[in-house]
């Protein structure tokens, strides 16, 4: 917690060598029921890398010291020391075995991080920062050691003991205890440290590797849950599949472990042979899971096991490298997802969550570079910049060097560091290196922050049928970076012809002569790309797949999005030019019901939107994905001052206007996409249930029948999925209907708060003021608890983050109430608590009376006691410029 004192940042410049490497670790964790007591036997030497020392620092946080002996030698008072919670000792000599006992107590760590109770289990989580809350020891990444980890705690209690690696002993202790011993072949950082003791069950499977090794798959639940681990399983060995086939990469262990942990304050983590889950990316069967639970399950088991090699087997140097295993990582997962379902929808729904929150981000106070160069607490950096912007770099490195270059590269970097600490510079050298080109200029994607603004203008000589594009490129200024380089943007077109062919291409902009797609790279301020040879003028289809993340304009009329709507071979611009049309017609509602008007919804949307639904059929995942109109976060990025209201009202408008105007042909797809027989996840099925959902919400704002036809679907169906949508559908519509519907949910579900928490979202994003009370009130129910991140999460998450109208209430009291969330928070689990801080961040750019509440919230938060994670969050909000 800060005590008074402004905490000091960590900077990438500062960057140094460890003074001292250490080879071996033997751990002893013993468990109890008031606490945890850790022998920790180091074998240690000074670095020959960095500059001789005597002087040892050991970080560490809370233990409380029991004894110390250096090479079998107690250390007396006076030999050692604890500053801040790191262990000195003063004079250590060149080579040596260190031994510390420490006493903790997991039970009472609500923050999560370090070894913490959840429910009856014991288990840990270290990065980034974790360790040290464990015993001391150089807790940063390049310290990579071999550990050996022994772990005892009661037998009855704690049947089911691991930790990472192989298991190469176990036995019985005097009082009921035992033990295991594990050993993990392959030196790792501590963050990928991880220990489990608990009444678990698992579910065992087999896979058999490309080069013939029989690795054990095996997945740790309580006893309840077994039965809801199957798919997590099928998923492990698509991965484990995909990534030999795709990257030439096999597992190495003869085990691979999964455990679900019900309170985690992430999503899931790779630690070496040991992931543990939240959860909610584990657990799933028709009744409770969502065919997007299933979705996000085969995802979240993908990323984690990739980490296995880009992040495990080569890891970080420091933390400013973060992104090289999370950029990296997270574009494996998309191309897995992309792989197994449809790479359009995929990339659609990317794209999505980048334009409505990861720009956001660059536009805030806590804009950052992909590589930030200075932090107060890693913990807030665990972006979507660092992970989404930076899959987005990792994509136009392969845009840049084609698939198999890609694959090339790959394998390069990690022959090159597999064992090591490597940095982003590394990765990007593999990536030339075995691609002979030069990607030096790229580098400045990693260290510039900001969303890139692309200008696009044309012109068309039809005497000599020649097309010219003009680009050009800005970034504007972020905290700390007033200006800006030129980055090389791999800007991927298309030509369009008059009928919706796709043109052969030809002249100096186009490589293979005859290609109906070409990559462009802009990487000066201004260039110009040449086509000849064109018999008519062309529509340019730009940016395709969006192949580099920033905002591209051109000035399209109205016949051209919807030419491109229609025709265009890229499903993502086609997808893209409906939203364009869609955005239009939105920002024009703005403006009429901030002059006190009612928004129009011009013919060419409806027109165009005609032509969607008639070809639903086709592919219902993408169609699905096209009639979702822009949503309110990202409308927010384009009305200045921001204007929640005005912004739901004009929404709420047009989408009634546009569901009244298809009424028959809405009625149609929801008879026509109904999935008959028992359910199952496959995503063409998603792909129907999904359009259906999105159908019926569409419905239920024309047509006051389809709020029955939600209750009916809502008690007649066998799945989650289908209920969600009938409650999704009635969340907008108040009346009875809905509080029916939510009661009986809240009935049938009490006793499982996992598959609770859908129903504290769902109250939580009701587009309305008096939620702010609902939400306060569902704070005091009985399945509420703030030491659980996923019930944080879903109610006050949601609602700060998810219900622009609800939270920006004209009188304030949606503020409020989160900063007093934030503050009991924070004392539990300040990386929560800096979480929802973050719904202040942009305060300034609302209008009145808003912005005046918002920065009184702040205000009140600034002048709590805060820990340095929330702290950091609340003064970057307070000190950003108007
Ligand atoms: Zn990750």
């Amino acid at each position: 917690m800060m005590d008074g004192r402004t905490p000091r940042a960590v900077r990438l410049e500062d960057y140094r060598p460890a003074l001292f490497l250490i080879d071996r670790v033997d751990l002893y964790v013993a468990l109890y029921e008031t606490h945890a007591e850790i022998q920790s036997r180091l074998e240690m030497r000074r670095n020959p890398d960095a500059p001789p020392s005597e002087r040892l620092v050991l970080d560490g946080e809370g233990l409380e010291p029991v004894r110390f002996a250096l090479d079998g030698r107690p250390l007396q008072a006076g030999d050692w020391r604890i500053e801040s919670g790191d262990l000195i000792i003063d004079r250590v000599p060149e080579a040596f075995t260190l031994e510390t006992v420490c006493r903790i107590r997991p039970q009472e760590n609500t923050a999560l991080e370090g070894l913490y109770r959840s429910g009856d289990m014991f288990c840990t989580q270290c990065e980034a920062e974790g360790f040290r809350r464990i015993t001391w020891y150089l807790d940063r990444p390049d310290v990579l050691a071999r550990f050996r980890v022994t772990v005892e705690a009661e037998q009855a209690r704690y049947p089911i003991l691991l930790s990472n690696g192989n298991r190469v002993e176990q036995g019985i202790r005097p009082g009921g205890r035992h033990y295991a011993v594990w050993e993990d072949p392959y030196p790792k950082p501590c963050y990928l440290f991880a220990l489990v003791a608990g009444d678990l069950v698992c579910r065992r499977d087999r896979f058999v590797t490309r080069s013939g090794r029989a690795v054990d798959l095996e997945i740790y639940v309580e006893a309840h849950n077994a039965e809801r681990t199957g798919f997590a399983l099928e998923s492990l060995k698509h991965a484990m599949r995909w990534d030999e086939e795709r990257f030439g990469l096999e597992y190495d262990l003869d085990t691979y472990m999964i455990v679900a942990v019900d309170a985690f304050n992430m999503g899931a983590m790779e630690n070496k042979g040991l992931n543990l889950f939240n959860s909610h990316y584990v657990l799933a069967d028709a009744q409770t899971a969502t065919d997007g639970d299933y979705a996000n399950i085969e995802s979240v088991v993908g990323h984690e096991y990739f980490h296995n090699w880009t992040g495990n087997r080569v890891t970080l140097r420091d933390w400013f490298q973060l992104s090289l295993k999370e950029g990296l990582t997270v574009f494996r997962d998309q191309e897995f997802t992309a792989d197994r379902t449809s790479a359009s929808v995929k990339r659609i729904q990317d794209v999505r969550l980048l334009r409505a929150q990861q720009f956001a981000e660059d536009a805030g106070p806590m804009a950052h570079p992909v590589r930030p160069r200075s932090y107060l607490e890693i913990n807030n950096f665990y972006t979507l910049t660092v992970y989404e912007k930076g899959a987005e770099l990792v994509r136009m490195v392969q845009t840049l060097v084609g698939r198999e270059g890609f694959r090339k590269g790959l394998r390069l970097y990690i022959k090159r560091h597999d064992g090591k600490a490597a940095t982003v510079e590394d990765f990007i050298a593999a990536m030339a290196d075995a691609n002979g080109i030069d990607l030096g200029p790229f580098m400045r994607w990693y260290d510039q922050a900001g969303t890139p603004e692309v200008r696009v203008e044309d012109d068309w000589d039809p005497a000599s049928g020649t097309y010219r594009l003009h680009l050009s490129q800005r970034c504007p200024p972020t905290p700390g970076q007033p200006h800006k380089d030129p980055l090389v943007i791999p800007v991927v077109v298309g030509l369009l012809g008059p009928d919706g062919a796709e043109l052969p291409m030809q002249g100096p902009a186009v490589r293979a002569a005859g290609a109906t797609e070409a990559t462009l790279v802009l990487d000066r301020e201004t260039q110009t790309f040449v086509f000849e040879g064109l018999a008519q003028r062309p529509i340019p289809s730009l940016l395709r797949r969006f192949s580099a993340p920033v905002k591209l304009e051109y000035d399209y009329d109205e016949a051209a999005l919807a030419h491109l709507l229609a025709h265009d071979t890229d499903g993502f611009n086609r997808w893209d030019a409906g939203q364009r049309l869609a955005l239009r017609a939105l920002l024009e509602g703005v403006r009429a019901v901030q002059q006190g008007g009612r928004p129009q919804v011009a013919d060419a949307l409806v027109q165009a939107l005609g032509h969607v639904l008639a070809e639903a059929a086709a592919d219902p995942a993408w169609t699905a994905e096209a009639l979702q109109l822009p949503s309110e976060l990202y409308l927010s990025e384009w009305v200045h001052p921001v204007d929640p209201a005005a912004i739901h009202t004009a929404r709420e408008a047009v989408l009634g206007a546009l569901a009244r105007a298809h009424r028959e042909a809405l009625v149609g797809l929801y008879e026509s996409m109904a999935t008959p027989g028992p359910y199952r996840y496959e995503p063409s099925l998603a792909g129907r249930r999904r359009l259906r959902a999105v159908v019926l919400a569409w419905l239920v704002r024309a047509e006051p029948e389809y709020v029955a036809r939600a209750e009916a679907l809502y008690h007649g169906t066998d799945n989650m999925t289908d209920r969600m949508a009938a409650l999704g559908a009635v969340q907008a519509v108040p009346g009875a209907a809905r509080e029916r519907l939510f009661a009986a949910f809240e009935a049938r579900f009490r006793d499982q708060p996992l598959v609770l928490d859908k129903w504290f979202g769902l109250h939580a994003t009701i587009p309305e003021p008096g939620t702010a009370e609902r939400v306060r009130r569902l704070m005091d129910h009985p399945a509420f608890d703030l030491r659980n991140p996923n019930r944080v999460r879903a109610l006050l998450g949601g609602y700060a983050h998810h219900n622009p109208v609800g939270f920006h209430r004209e009188d304030g009291a949606g503020y409020r109430l989160v900063a007093d969330a934030i503050l009991q928070l924070d004392a539990l689990n300040p990386q929560m608590a800096a979480r929802l801080a973050r719904a202040f961040l942009r305060w300034r750019e609302y209008r009145e009376p808003l912005r005046g509440h918002m920065r009184d919230s702040l205000e009140r938060l600034a002048g709590a006691q805060l820990s340095k994670d929330t702290y950091e969050i609340v003064s970057r909000s307070l000190q950003a410029q108007g």
